[in-house]
């Protein structure tokens, strides 16, 4: 019937180029018989199609699954007039085209393309540079806008004949996928030791050196990773040593799923992370007895676990290991080496052979790290897989960059109603991360062509990131307070709105006050905050020197709780330092000498993991409070608690220190202290919570901040909260701790801005 020959268009926005959208569209016409044409905007992609309304019906459906990279955001659909296509056919790209588009993020090997390269037949069997439009590296090797192969790392790349067949066909998988190559026209893998290159095949000699016990450099999609048998303890203990790595724990790769569960347990939330097309680092309980060194994670029951994710990983990891150790190729706490020249220039003291390639890295990603946790993904880091993807905001907002913190720093480039993340930056500490931080600020504002006006930064006047700002010439600089930038994170991708009852629990942030909070419980919106709880104050001796040395934070408690009383307790933590050494300590806090006060939540678990006589001294942030949930074991007890009332609450550190003290003293079991300690805080702050309700009618509650890594209190407070009836809202697309702190600042002062 002429009358259902009807014609539409579609206006389609998100990532949606440079993932394969156009092929997919065009094959779906195919299958339908719609007829019309497929384009790429300035805005997304376009199409108009023509056919039965049925058949435009379907299509329309169809065409918001996607293919597998795209993320769809908008669709519109307008009624246009019936032109008479006589077919459908991709049009060519229309001015301008990508620059406001979205960058797809890095994307692991797909199904497709590992059969191709099992398949002894293909042209592209073993070839470790695999790729389609569903798959490859994407963000990490552009340079610049449009995304085509001239602005990519694959410039020096010639297609082959072959290879450019598969690029202008529109219903290949390879159609305009700018990373296509083959072995004749492609980069290749070669394999070194310190002066020359070994010859034979690289992977075969690679793996085989792994199993003797070698440490490898190994490139890969964001940069390079020291590789070692992980079933191997000599050989993790001796890439501990070269690295100067005390503690920390290293990520594992396995071939397949079956291999993690013979040593971790992957629950179904696990498991799908694990076979996401970002392949992230996946936070795994251990199974114990397991093959895995010691070495690999010590006092840690969870391993950190990840599946390969390009072509080359399969291609090493297939000679029957049951997992690699794949930790970050730096030199303390520097950000991962991502070129040839500096892998064999730095980590020469480090590996003893170099597995490297001739695709240049432009944006260093380091691997995403995620626990999963009280049925959702909990980032610990967001890096490679997820950056450049943006968080939507609830509505849009000015253009921004905002700096983050000092630690585990991320910035965040704003636009429309798009806030960009960037990959993770690292501790801004040392020189070669700053320059890491302000090049990648460049480099992304280029990529996303942002032009801020606005730049954000922490009240801290000596982070490096506010440092940053401050010298920034001719642009609007806006201060945000630390805890009230988590909480609004929170919010933000929440898309939440007005007043809320904030948990802010970290490490450190600097406070109105210039006191060191982090134990604080806000009222707060996107303007502005109140200060309704916090943690009493307690001196920090030695300030910055007491976070790697837990001893001294309790000595801070118990002085406070016991005074010089507490010389007489009997405490395996005062047999092990001297009392010279405690007097001092005590000066110190008495004098007011280099001793910030601090409300800190996390040097609390810091003072109570030295008090129970866990470890007096540390080698990263956070390692005591997570050993302390380690060890925890199951009780429904706790510790008296008590706050004091008025303007603002003080919770009371006394009866939970002379609490866990007496049980020391008793002898009671360390994991009943622990898990007595943590029921504690879950009670305290769901009491103010209630209370702060009944002041303010609030209901719901934002929780953020490093504390919330915990997986006993994320869950205990969730559920407490839940119970009595308040609504919770917790992180899931961005980090809880610092890594997360940068979407918050940047709603905080568009707010600001707003208010003016
Ligand atoms: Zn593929
Ligand atoms: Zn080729
Ligand atoms: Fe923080």
């Amino acid at each position: 019937m002429e009358g259902d020959y009807i014609a539409r268009r579609l206006e389609i926005s998100g990532i949606v180029q440079g993932v394969g959208f156009r092929p997919f569209v065009y094959r779906l016409a195919a299958e339908t018989g719609i007829k019309g044409e497929v384009a790429n905007t300035s805005s997304g992609v376009s199409v108009i199609i023509e056919g039965g309304r049925c058949e435009i019906d379907s299509f329309c459906s169809s065409i918001l699954h996607g293919p597998p990279l795209a993320q769809i955001t908008g669709m519109s659909i307008h009624n246009e007039t019936v032109k008479g296509y006589d077919s459908f056919c991709i049009a060519g790209s229309r001015k301008n085209s990508d620059r406001s588009t979205l960058i797809s993020p890095d994307i692991s090997v797909c199904g497709d393309c590992i059969r191709e390269m099992s398949n002894p037949d293909d042209r592209r069997h073993n070839y470790p540079f695999i790729n389609c439009t569903n798959c490859g590296p994407r963000y990490s090797i552009i340079a610049d806008l449009p995304y085509d192969r001239p602005n990519t790392s694959m410039k020096g790349f010639r297609m082959c004949n072959e290879c450019q067949k598969e690029f202008d066909d529109p219903a290949n998988r390879r159609f305009h996928a700018q990373p296509n190559a083959c072995p004749r026209c492609g980069p290749g893998i070669k394999l070194y030791d310190n002066n020359s290159e070994v010859p034979g095949d690289a992977i075969e000699a690679a793996a085989s050196l792994l199993k003797k016990g070698h440490i490898i450099a190994l490139k890969g999609i964001g940069g390079f990773h020291l590789a070692v048998d992980a079933e191997n303890s000599r050989a993790v203990m001796l890439l501990r040593q070269r690295k100067h790595r005390e503690e920390r724990p290293f990520a594992l790769m396995s071939y397949s799923l079956k291999d993690i569960q013979r040593f971790a347990f992957a629950t179904p939330e696990g498991e799908a992370l694990l076979k996401s097309a970002q392949r992230p680092v996946v936070i795994l309980e251990k199974r114990n007895p397991n093959s895995i060194a010691q070495g690999v994670s010590p006092s840690n029951n969870t391993l950190g676990v990840m599946l390969p994710y390009t072509p080359l990983h399969y291609l090493l990891l297939r000679h029957g290991f049951t997992a690699l150790v794949m930790t970050s190729a730096n030199i303390s706490n520097e950000p991962i080496v991502i070129s040839n020249e500096e892998a064999f220039k730095r980590l020469a003291g480090i590996a003893d052979y170099f597995l490297v390639h001739d695709r240049d890295i432009y944006n260093r990603s380091d691997d995403s790290v995620i626990r999963p946790v009280a049925g959702a993904a909990r980032f610990i880091r967001r890096s490679r897989g997820y950056v450049p993807t943006p968080v939507f905001l609830r509505q849009d907002v000015p253009r921004m960059l905002a700096c983050g913190a000092e630690l585990k720093n991320t910035f965040c480039l704003t636009k429309g109603n798009k806030a960009f993340l960037s990959q993770h930056i690292g501790d801004l500490e040392n020189a070669p991360t700053y320059d890491f931080f302000t090049s990648s600020i460049e480099q992304m504002k280029k990529l996303l062509d942002i032009t801020p006006d606005i730049i954000v930064c922490d009240q801290h006047p000596n982070y490096l990131s506010s440092t940053y700002a401050q010298s920034q010439q001719g642009i609007r600089k806006v201060h945000v307070q630390h805890h009230h930038a988590h909480i609004v994170s929170c919010m933000a991708e929440n898309t939440l709105e007005g007043k809320i009852i904030g948990l802010a629990f970290d490490g450190l942030g600097y406070g109105t006050d210039g006191a060191m909070w982090g134990g604080e419980v806000l009222i707060a919106d996107e303007r502005s905050f109140i200060r309704k709880a916090h943690l009493a104050y307690a001196p920090m001796p030695g300030g910055a020197v007491a976070i790697r040395e837990p001893w001294r934070m309790a000595i801070s408690y118990l002085y406070r709780t016991f005074g010089r009383d507490l010389f007489g307790l009997d405490l395996p933590l005062l047999k092990e330092i001297d009392e010279k050494r405690l007097n001092i300590i005590i000066q110190t806090i008495t004098n007011k000498v280099n001793t910030p006060n601090t409300s800190s939540l996390g040097r609390l678990f810091d003072g109570i993991a030295a008090i129970i006589g866990l470890r007096n001294t540390v080698s990263y942030e956070g390692q005591a409070a997570m050993e302390l949930e380690t060890i925890c074991k199951d009780t429904r007890e706790s510790y008296d608690y008590k706050w004091s009332n008025g303007e603002t609450f003080n919770v009371l550190l006394e009866p939970i220190i002379s609490g866990v003290v007496q049980d020391v003293t008793k002898g009671a079991d360390p994991s009943i202290i622990s898990r007595k300690f943590h029921n504690t805080l879950i009670t305290l702050f769901t009491e103010i919570c209630e209370e702060v309700r009944t002041e303010t009618g609030l209901n719901r509650v934002a929780m953020s901040g490093g504390v919330f890594q915990n997986a006993i209190i994320l869950k205990g407070l969730i559920q407490a909260l839940s119970e009595k009836g308040f609504h919770v809202f917790t992180h899931r697309l961005v980090p809880t701790n610092d890594g997360g702190i940068c979407l918050g600042q940047a709603v905080i002062a568009a707010q600001m801005h707003w208010d003016r």
